[in-house]
């Protein structure tokens, strides 16, 4: 799962973007981790991931994330 990441930078997802609408692939910059109670009061997840789209630069959360966008798989 994604807290046992530990090399961050081979992982990437495949989709489109939300931010260019480019189909393109997104690479993990980290897991930002949130306070408990600053995540409660927020909504938010103890945990997201940020990714950063390739095409445009963007950073995005998972939440940002449309459910079209998939790990990208090595499997033929
Ligand atoms: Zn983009």
């Amino acid at each position: 799962m994604l807290n046992q990441i530990k090399d961050t930078s081979s992982i990437t997802l495949f989709g489109i973007c939300p931010s260019c609408g480019a189909n393109t692939e997104f690479s993990l910059l980290g897991i930002q981790r949130w306070p408990e109670r600053v995540a409660k009061k927020a909504g938010l997840p103890l945990e997201q991931s940020l990714w950063q789209c390739c095409n445009c630069d963007t950073t995005l959360m998972d939440a940002s994330l449309g459910a079209d966008i998939k790990p990208q798989s090595s499997e033929s």
